[in-house]
């Protein structure tokens, strides 16, 4: 979450955290950084931002999801655990700990809508299947996993830029966000 700020401040933006639904009505666009999905899940429910969270999204709030926020932001996820919901939004199925099972973390270079990025992987989701709707920004090996997508003003990585020091993912949110 900290990272995340930083990297939103040094790409122009002014960064806030959301734990609650009026904090959440106060923000033009929202992170949903890494972690633990089922415990977000579980979290966002106790707090009361679950339906908030859908509702921001399905009337056109950008948001961007890294690693367990990228599986929040799937409408289907493979491998949650017994009844583990999402927020939802992106027309794709998204595999939880997909590559964990070859390898539970690790690096790679990315090309990533044009440059190159340094991407870390930390027990990483990968993207199974994605509708019509959606655009495949980057992918990964083994066997070119999709790792990054973009449907509409949603934006999700299995990887972790802001650990990185590399800015131009979020930049690449932010300026979605102006353009938007
Ligand atoms: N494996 C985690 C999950 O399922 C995601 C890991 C991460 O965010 N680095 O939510």
């Amino acid at each position: 979450m900290r990272e995340h700020v930083a990297m939103l401040e040094a790409a122009g933006a002014t960064a806030t955290a959301v734990r609650r639904p009026a904090e959440l009505e106060a923000v033009d666009a929202l992170v949903v950084p890494g972690g633990e999905s089922t415990t977000m899940w579980k979290l966002a429910d106790v707090f009361d931002l679950l339906d908030p969270l859908r509702i921001r999204i399905k009337d056109g709030m950008p948001a961007y999801g890294s690693c367990a926020g990228m599986i929040m932001l799937a409408d289907r996820i493979q491998d949650g655990i017994d009844g583990q919901q999402t927020i939802g939004g992106i027309d794709m199925v998204v595999r939880r700990n997909a590559f964990g099972r070859q390898v539970d973390s690790f690096e790679a270079d990315l090309d990533f809508v044009g440059t190159q990025v340094h991407a870390v992987f930390i027990r990483a989701p990968w993207v199974e299947s994605v509708g019509p709707e959606v655009e495949v920004l980057a992918t990964a090996p083994p066997g070119d996993r999709i790792v990054a997508v973009r449907q509409g003003p949603l934006l999700a990585t299995s990887f972790h830029p802001e650990l990185t020091g590399d800015t131009r993912v979020h930049e690449y949110f932010v300026q979605m966000v102006k353009e938007l």
